[in-house]
């Protein structure tokens, strides 16, 4: 599984944490989530920027031990 928190994408008073068996599908949490809680993180934002923000997501990713 990946695991990434809201707070490794600069959020800092957001406890919320993503996990998913691929970075595609937990890529994909995270926005869900910001979409939901934090629209002004992504309200507006470019292509290149949305990039970014997965590559953000990606980069902060943790890998967890599979149970
Ligand atoms: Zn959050």
């Amino acid at each position: 599984m990946f695991e990434v928190f809201c707070r490794d994408l600069g959020l800092a008073e957001c406890d919320f944490a993503a996990s998913a068996p691929s970075l595609r599908k937990l890529e994909y949490k995270m926005l869900e989530h910001a979409r939901d809680e934090h629209p002004q993180l992504i309200a507006g934002i470019t292509e290149e920027q949305h990039e970014a923000l997965m590559t953000q997501i990606a980069e902060a990713a943790h890998e967890t031990a599979v149970h």
